[in-house]
């Protein structure tokens, strides 16, 4: 299930956050490591309003490793704190722990200095619906604590979560919502999955995709797709659906007529992209990013 959001979650959404924000002393804000300003809040530096805060890039395992190190570089250049994990299998959640003590360093020390013993650092996880949050709360916690996938409104108790004798989790994560009045992220949130197909239609999430696929790794999508030339101007919708239907033709999507099936190349394109088969891909680096997108804080300076 997609939540839906109008104004009225919206406001419910950040009210909830900000309630929790009072309760803890970092706030672990998880981006999908393929898309990092598609999936993050519009509003998050407003809403977490100066609470120290970790950026993770998590499903780093479906991202492309350079451009996951571009995007560290990026963040820690804006003065925040990155990590980068596959909270599917666990790989470097411990750095969670790690770089959150080491950014509530200078807070821990005026305690001790006072004599005071210092608590277990408390967290919350905050994200868009299907970054990865409960997975990442049950793979901190080493039991399935919180069950996975969407579960909207299922706050009752909250629960403080111990992640070894060093830090303490919310047990229910923030959930935000993404920038939806921007097309663009609407596609790459599809495309990734994090957007369910019934919202927008299939063939014109593949479309993104082919597009976006061709414009970064060319060489992945001939090879997987047996194709022959690259499309030659990116912009030209016809050139896009010309290799659309290459892939119809290669892979026997075919209709009456010897016409080509899009919504089977479509489902095989999404499919075989989010199983990995083109390899490691991200849809956003950086810089081009930032040309097609505002960057929170930046767009204003220019
Ligand atoms: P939430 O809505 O933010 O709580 O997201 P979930 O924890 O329910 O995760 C959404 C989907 O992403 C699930 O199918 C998870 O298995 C998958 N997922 C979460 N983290 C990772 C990761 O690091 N790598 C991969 N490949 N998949 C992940």
């Amino acid at each position: 299930m997609t939540i839906q959001w109008f104004p009225g979650h919206m406001t419910r959404a950040r009210r909830q956050i900000q309630d929790k924000l009072k309760l803890i002393d970092i706030a672990i804000e998880l981006l999908d490591a393929r898309i990092p300003l598609s999936s993050r809040n519009p509003m998050i530096d407003e809403i977490l309003a100066g609470k120290p805060r970790l950026i993770v890039l998590n499903k780093s395992d479906l991202a492309d490793p350079k451009v996951t190190e571009q995007w560290m570089a990026y963040f820690r250049s804006e003065g925040h704190e990155c990590v980068s994990i596959d909270a599917n299998t666990g790989t470097r959640i411990g750095d969670i722990v790690v770089k959150s003590k080491l950014l509530l360093h200078a807070k821990i020390e005026r305690q001790i200095s006072k004599g005071i013993n210092p608590r277990a650092i408390r967290g919350l996880i905050v994200g868009i619906p299907n970054v990865g949050k409960s997975t990442l709360i049950n793979r901190l916690a080493g039991k399935n604590i919180a069950a996975t996938g969407d579960r909207p409104g299922v706050t009752k108790g909250q629960q403080w979560i111990k992640i070894g004798t060093e830090m303490e989790l919310l047990d229910t994560p923030g959930i935000l919502w993404p920038k939806f009045e921007d097309p663009i992220v609407g596609y790459r949130l599809a495309v990734t999955g994090a957007i369910k197909e019934e919202i927008l239609n299939i063939d014109d999430i593949a479309f993104h995709a082919v597009k976006e696929l061709c414009a970064r790794y060319w060489p992945a999508m001939k090879e997987r797709f047996d194709l022959d030339t690259p499309p030659k101007d990116l912009d030209d919708s016809d050139e896009i659906v010309r290799i659309m239907e290459e892939i119809g033709r290669r892979r026997g999507c075919l209709i009456g007529g010897g016409r080509v099936d899009f919504e089977k190349v479509s489902v095989i394109v999404l499919r075989e992209m989010r199983a990995g088969k083109m390899g490691k891909i991200s849809l956003e680096e950086p810089l081009t990013a930032m040309a097609h997108l505002s960057v929170p804080g930046k767009g204003e300076q220019e």
